[in-house]
């Protein structure tokens, strides 16, 4: 099969299209999935990199965020047919431990995530788990189905679960253009909380305020505590920050006493330093978010199908131009999500 294959760690020119790389073939619970899409997240550059402490074995494929069509099911796999149109969730869990069986597979002790440390979508086959299926939305396109299960499952973990949004929520989200932000604006204005985001320039400000974001602040123009603090004397109630060392100490100084900052990914590096009084005198929460439970991707997926949040696809390249992709994700010149259509 096609596939962009990595074979060392590093740059871009560490992607290699390879006409001829094996076709997986589906074990008896799995799934074989011909690839028509596949999103790319900031996870892809820092495995890329071998930027992590999980560095998967090579050659490697990388891609977590998959849409495409069935084209062959294992022997015991019973209610998925050859020819349907699907996507893919992408954390890998085992299905037979305590956390698993709880509802709580992320905190799995064998997560994985597609394209991490296994094999994922930069080609045009991809085996997964039958229980990683989930129906694609009919309303969608290919390149649309794939751009939303890990953001909006990440995001959706972090308001809802962590954060306990509610309909009088005031929540600051950092980097509204990027992946992470137009999933967290709509997420939060889905449960009519008052939106404060960032962007880096005007043209950006205003599709978050179409998203339906209140407050849109350019952080190299303005402070943003400071703004927060004039909106809101008292602070937010939660911040998702999904930025790392450039915000994470101004994360808390924009909260409220008693609020939450969620946070995870680490785009601008992963070390903060945090005044340990000025978290228990406030009683601020810290809640990590990694991915979040599968079950919620059903339940993002009907609210897709239901037109009550939208995928947003900036840019779409195909495959064999994945590198370019990579290129153009890492000069942060994108509003939402950057795919490749794999033919
Ligand atoms: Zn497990």
């Amino acid at each position: 099969m096609k596939a962009v294959v990595l074979k060392g760690f590093g740059g871009v020119e560490k992607l290699e299209l390879v006409e001829d790389f094996p076709t997986p073939e589906p074990k008896e619970d799995e799934v074989l999935v011909r690839v028509r899409a596949v999103a790319l997240n900031h996870l892809d550059i820092w495995v890329r990199m071998g930027a992590l402490a999980v560095k998967p074995e090579l050659p490697h494929i990388l891609g977590s965020d998959v849409s495409g069509v069935v084209e062959k099911v294992g022997s015991l796999v019973k209610d998925i047919d050859a020819g349907e149109e699907v996507i893919v969730a992408p954390g890998l869990s085992c299905g037979r431990c305590y956390d698993c069986q709880n509802g709580e597979d992320n905190h799995c002790r064998n997560y994985d995530i597609l394209g991490l440390a296994s094999r994922g979508g930069y080609a045009q086959y991809v085996c997964v788990p039958a229980r990683n299926i989930i129906r694609k939305p009919k309303n969608l396109t290919f390149e649309e189905a794939a751009s939303y299960p890990l953001t909006f499952l990440t995001v959706w973990n972090a308001l809802v679960e962590k954060g306990g949004i509610k309909p009088h929520s005031r929540v600051l989200i950092w980097g509204g253009s990027s992946g992470v932000g137009v999933a967290a604006i709509q997420v939060a204005k889905l449960f009519g909380a008052f939106v404060i985001t960032t962007v880096g320039s005007e043209e950006k400000a205003e599709r978050c305020r179409e998203l339906g974001a209140d407050v849109v602040l350019n952080h190299y123009e303005k402070d943003v505590v400071k703004e927060v603090r004039s909106l809101f004397r008292e602070g937010v109630d939660i911040v998702v920050d999904h930025v790392g060392s450039a915000t994470f100490e101004k994360s808390i100084s924009s909260l409220r006493k008693g609020g939450v900052l969620t946070f995870f990914g680490t785009t601008t590096g992963s070390e903060a330093k945090v005044d340990i009084r000025h978290l228990f005198v406030r009683e601020i929460a810290l809640k990590g978010v990694y991915m979040g439970r599968r079950a919620t991707l059903f339940k993002i997926t009907e609210l897709f199908e239901r037109g009550l949040l939208k995928p947003v696809v900036d840019r779409v390249f195909p495959l064999e131009e994945a590198a370019e992709a990579h290129r153009y994700l890492e000069s942060s010149r994108h509003f939402g999500k950057v795919v490749l259509r794999v033919d």
